[in-house]
């Protein structure tokens, strides 16, 4: 296992005028060659951050203060960045944004400029890390709005953004995070603000797309229902922690952490990303604020499996379950043997 990505350790940190947030605490990730890896969890978890962190994008008064994170260009070759170590000046990080990892977010709107038409956010993308002439990025703007699958492509590359609805914008946005060939592709949430059969439609585009160019994805998303959708492997979040991690069958058919279960409980039955989905609020009880963390594990005061006098004291071990199938929870020892009531509750 060569993964084109190690994470390892990591830690994003606020120190904000309240306190001390620990956005990302500690985690480990890995995004193998030409996969798809989906972070899920609920809102501040931690899963957006370490999406940021990955390209620097963590803003003041964020920053990464431990940790590592690998980036193996080339399968072939012995070539191991410490994205950590780049300064914001440096031209390897400027390769890495939008060159070697293109980006998409929630908002497509909010990421596409009001000001410019949708070709010239598409060459500048093309000019900058390809090198290409005005005329030849044209050409290759129009090839892409074509992959993407917006109608019409010679015209539309003219078009303003507010001149076209929410799933072409995101359409656009995909096309511009792929017109330079990454390697990666990060994906935060990118069809959650799209109605249901548009996010079906994208979901399905970035699969092919994917397929079509081997490129890795990491994809963000507090829906389990895409996540069975679009995963190969899953690494459910809480509280900038991991809880669990393993490949979409481990995780949907022997899910281990009380975490993990109740979330696969908010997916109505037979609905993918066709039905209307239970919101997560069906996961009794509040997420801690991110200063107040619990001690012990932080998922203890909504677990209806916590052992008292352990859970809410200890931080709970690494249990390695097959393989790659891990899960940070007290109900399994470090093999990950059952060692209290609630490990046997069938997913
Ligand atoms: Fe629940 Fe305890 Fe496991 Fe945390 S460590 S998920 S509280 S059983
Ligand atoms: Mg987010």
């Amino acid at each position: 296992r060569d993964p084109l990505l190690r994470i390892r350790g990591l830690k994003t940190h606020f120190e904000t005028a309240e306190g001390l947030v620990k956005a990302v605490d500690g985690v480990d990730l890995e995004i193998p060659r030409g996969k798809t890896v989906c972070v899920v969890g609920e809102s501040g978890c931690g899963k957006s951050m370490t999406a940021r962190s990955i390209l620097q994008l963590v803003e003041r008064p964020g920053r990464i203060v431990d940790g590592t994170i690998e980036w193996r260009p080339d399968a072939d070759s012995d070539e191991v960045v410490d994205v950590t170590g780049l300064s914001p000046k440096d031209p390897r990080l400027t390769s890495l944004r939008g060159g070697e990892i293109g980006m998409i977010f929630q908002e497509p709107l909010a990421s596409l400029s009001p000001m410019y038409t949708i070709g010239a956010q598409l060459s500048e993308a093309l000019r900058i890390h390809r090198g290409l002439s005005k005329a030849e990025a044209r050409e290759r703007a129009i090839d892409m709005l074509r992959v993407v699958g917006i109608p019409r492509p010679e015209q539309r590359i003219d078009a303003y953004p507010f001149q076209l609805s929410g799933g072409m914008c995101q359409r656009v946005m995909i096309a511009i995070a792929l017109s330079c060939d990454p390697k990666l592709l990060i994906a935060d949430e990118p069809t959650t603000a799209l109605d249901v059969t548009t996010q079906a439609r994208i979901l399905d585009l970035l699969g092919d797309l994917q397929q079509a160019s081997g490129m890795s994805m990491l994809f963000i998303t507090h829906d389990m229902g895409v996540v069975a959708e679009i995963a190969d492997e899953v690494v459910v979040m809480y509280l900038g922690r991991v809880a669990e991690r393993g490949t979409v069958e481990q995780i949907f058919n022997d899910p281990k952490h009380p975490y993990t279960r109740a979330l696969l409980q908010s997916i109505p039955t037979g609905g993918k990303t066709d039905g209307v989905r239970r919101p997560l609020t069906a996961i009794r009880g509040m997420i801690p604020h991110p200063q107040n963390r619990p001690t012990g594990c932080p998922f203890h005061n909504r677990c209806d499996f916590a052992v008292p006098g352990v859970c809410d004291v200890q931080l709970p071990p690494t249990a390695l379950f097959d393989d790659h199938h891990l899960a940070n929870c007290h109900l399994y020892d470090e093999q990950g043997d059952g060692v209290h009531p609630g490990a046997a509750v069938d997913g």
